[in-house]
């Protein structure tokens, strides 16, 4: 599996390696983003949504408390954002499995609060401070999906 590790130094950094992301990224993808409060995680959602067309940039706001933001200008992305999720009901009614039905690409942040059962390919990207304005992005390509691996069929399960 390809990791890799990228250091940004300000937010339109982060923007701009978002932008690279999502120019790589075909749907059906889930994109797993973890990483604490102001890591980064919508900063970088906004440069993957806007290169995928399905958004502009400043169209892309964290769904903290809708829990999930529809994007469908192009490609369909789901953005949820699961930190105020609390129970077992806040997750059913989000229909998340019915997301993973479509043709999208599905951006989840805090996905440690729930178990996905998907055989989409999964990126996961780790966000951390690394002092100031820099952050420490790292990128788990499990599908091989960013890079020029060869992607086979898998079943992936995410647990928290
Ligand atoms: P999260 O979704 O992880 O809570 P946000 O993307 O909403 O994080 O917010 C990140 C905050 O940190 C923004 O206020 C942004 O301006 C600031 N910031 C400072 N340096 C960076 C960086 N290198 N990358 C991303 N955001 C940064
Ligand atoms: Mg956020």
């Amino acid at each position: 599996m390809a990791s890799r590790e990228i250091l940004t130094h300000s937010s339109e950094e982060t923007l701009q390696r978002g932008r690279e992301i999502g120019a790589l990224l075909k749907p059906p993808v889930l994109v797993l983003l973890s990483g604490e409060l102001g890591a980064g995680k919508t900063t970088l959602t906004k440069g993957m949504v806007g290169a995928l067309g399905a958004a502009q940039e400043d169209q892309v706001t964290s769904p903290t408390f809708t829990l999930v933001h529809k994007y469908d200008q192009g490609p369909v992305v789901y953005h949820v954002d699961l930190y105020r999720v609390e129970n077992f009901h806040d997750l059913e009614t989000l229909g998340l499995d019915d997301f993973l039905t479509e043709q999208a690409m599905v951006i989840v942040e805090w996905p440690e609060k729930l178990t996905l059962r998907t055989d989409w390919p999964v990126v996961r990207i780790q966000l951390e401070h690394a002092g100031e304005d820099r952050r420490r992005i790292t990128i788990r390509d499990e599908a091989g999906i960013l890079g020029s691996e060869d992607r086979g069929p898998q079943q992936t399960t995410t647990s928290p």
